[in-house]
C-alpha cells in the first residue's frame, strides 16, 4: 500500500465539509463533524467505512478530513 499519494492537507478552519452521510471515508483519519446546528466535534473513522447518520441532525450532518493517519494495521510495516 502506497501512502504516499495521500495528501494530509489540513483543512482551513472555514472549509465546507464535504462527506454525507453514506459516503465511503477514504481515508482513515480524524474528522470533524459538522453538524446542523453548527456544533463541531472530532472523531476518528475508518477507511471502508461509511460515513453515519447523526441521531440528532440525521442526513443533514456533514463530515470533514482534519489529519489522515492511517490505522497501524494500514502501515505497511505492520502488516503481515
Ligand atoms: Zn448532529
Amino acid at each position: 500500500m502506497d501512502f504516499t499519494s495521500i495528501s494530509p492537507q489540513p483543512a482551513a478552519p472555514d472549509a465546507p465539509c464535504p462527506y454525507e452521510p453514506g459516503d465511503q471515508v477514504q481515508l482513515t483519519g480524524v474528522y470533524e463533524i459538522c453538524h446542523k446546528d453548527g456544533g463541531k466535534r472530532m472523531a476518528l473513522l475508518l477507511r471502508h467505512q461509511h460515513f453515519p447518520q447523526c441521531n440528532q441532525c440525521g442526513m443533514e450532518v456533514r463530515f470533514r478530513l482534519l489529519k489522515a493517519a492511517p490505522h497501524i494495521r494500514e502501515d505497511q510495516d505492520f502488516q503481515r
